[in-house]
């Protein structure tokens, strides 16, 4: 279900000058050869795929990337035509979509290989994959060397019976995904580096060439933005202006703008007595006269309920709390005094000297920053920002 219209005054704020400022840091830091992918899956973190992916593509990306076929589709059904790259598994009988959508597929194992060979269809373009190599993430890709000397067989023996141009199966690049790029210790990092140069020295052997080589997540380009191996980087996270973890904030030289912000305003705001209980389960009893302001944003627009009497928000940049249990729909601030009800009250992002950020409610939640613009539903229209202008997208 999709929400254009906007007859409540919720909405995250997206700001592609930040995602530009982003993608161009991370541009410079790269050597020119190295290609860029925007990693643009789950909605784009939850920042809208289609805007996001067009300003990265515009700012020097020449790759996105998502996880599932629907999310390729969406970006190609919106005019897109850079090339897209599916993480995620597809099952062998739905390459002919791919093709159609001229996506390209991760493949897992060199039995993927023959089922793909099996669902191929001619007169549509050729399928290009990307294998995958599980150096130490164990989640998905090739994990041992036989299996790959298999997928190289397999490969070869079809090159033989088929030309460059009748070939329906083309092998364009090979990855690995690091399971601990965002940490202080290298010693895992490094152990994956190894394992992954042994399969690219492996094929290279087999006398294969590939054309893309990529390994690193924004942790890993922070880390080695001048890995000698690869050609191509898959930036997700730091795009977002958001950083993988407090040692990375370290270690890169430029500082990342956060390209999301949440914010409300009131629905009503009453003056109650002292003692006033507030919400399902009284969780919360005023001391005092107070003033309480309730906002349109609950757990159901993905503002986690775990946030009750937890989370503050800003108004008139200044801290005020959420007091009570969050409801599905609505939210209760305890004010300092009366407000208006048109002020801004911003749940995430900054208003004056102050700033809520992902980090914080992270934080809050015991979970890392990503879950945090990913988690906020599709009920909350998503407005975008360009040239510091409000822009229909
Ligand atoms: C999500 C993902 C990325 C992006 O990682 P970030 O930490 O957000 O930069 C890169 N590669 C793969 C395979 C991924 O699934």
């Amino acid at each position: 279900m999709d929400i254009h219209a906007q007859y409540r005054h919720t909405w995250a704020e997206i700001n592609l000058d930040a995602i530009r400022a982003n993608v161009s840091s991370f541009r410079k830091l790269l050597s020119p050869d190295k290609e860029l992918m925007a990693v643009v899956k789950a909605n784009a973190y939850g920042h809208g795929a289609i805007p996001i992916a067009k300003e990265a593509l515009a700012t020097g990306a020449t790759w996105l990337a998502v996880s599932l076929l629907e999310e390729a589709i969406q970006l190609r059904k919106a005019g897109i035509e850079a090339p897209i790259l599916l993480f995620g598994y597809l099952p062998e009988e739905f390459a002919p979509i791919a093709q159609q959508y001229k996506i390209t597929i991760s493949i897992n194992e060199a039995s993927s290989f023959l089922e793909l060979l099996a669902h191929v269809q001619q007169d549509i373009p050729p399928l290009t994959f990307h294998v995958k190599v599980d150096t130490g993430m164990s989640r998905l890709g090739i994990g041992d060397e036989t299996d790959i000397l298999q997928l190289i067989s397999h490969y070869q023996e079809y090159q033989e019976k088929t030309t460059q141009d009748n070939r329906l199966l083309r092998w364009e690049g090979i990855y690995t995904h690091l399971a601990t790029a965002d940490e202080e210790d290298t010693v895992y990092f490094d152990k994956q580096i190894t394992v992954f140069k042994n399969v690219l020295e492996l094929i290279k052997k087999q006398g294969l060439e590939i054309p893309y080589v990529h390994m690193e997540n924004s942790a890993g380009i922070i880390r080695v933005p001048q890995f000698p191996d690869t050609n191509l980087v898959r930036l997700g996270i730091s795009m977002y202006g958001l950083y993988p973890s407090s040692e990375m904030k370290k270690k890169i030289s430029f500082s990342l703008q956060p390209a999301f912000s949440l914010h409300t305003s009131f629905s009503l705001i009453k003056q109650v007595k002292t003692n006033t209980g507030v919400s399902y389960g009284v969780t919360y009893v005023t001391e005092g006269v107070k003033w309480l302001g309730t906002i349109p944003i609950g757990y159901a627009d993905g503002w986690n309920r775990r946030l009750s009497n937890q989370a503050d928000v800003l108004v008139m940049g200044h801290r005020m709390k959420l007091v009570g249990k969050i409801c599905m729909d609505q939210s209760i601030v305890e004010l300092d005094h009366n407000y208006s009800k048109h002020d801004r009250v911003t749940l995430i992002g900054s208003q004056g000297e102050d700033e809520i950020s992902i980090d914080e409610i992270a934080r809050k939640l015991d979970t890392i920053n990503y879950e945090i613009p990913c988690m906020i539903s599709y009920r909350v229209p998503r407005i975008y920002v360009k040239d510091g202008k409000k822009v229909m997208d």
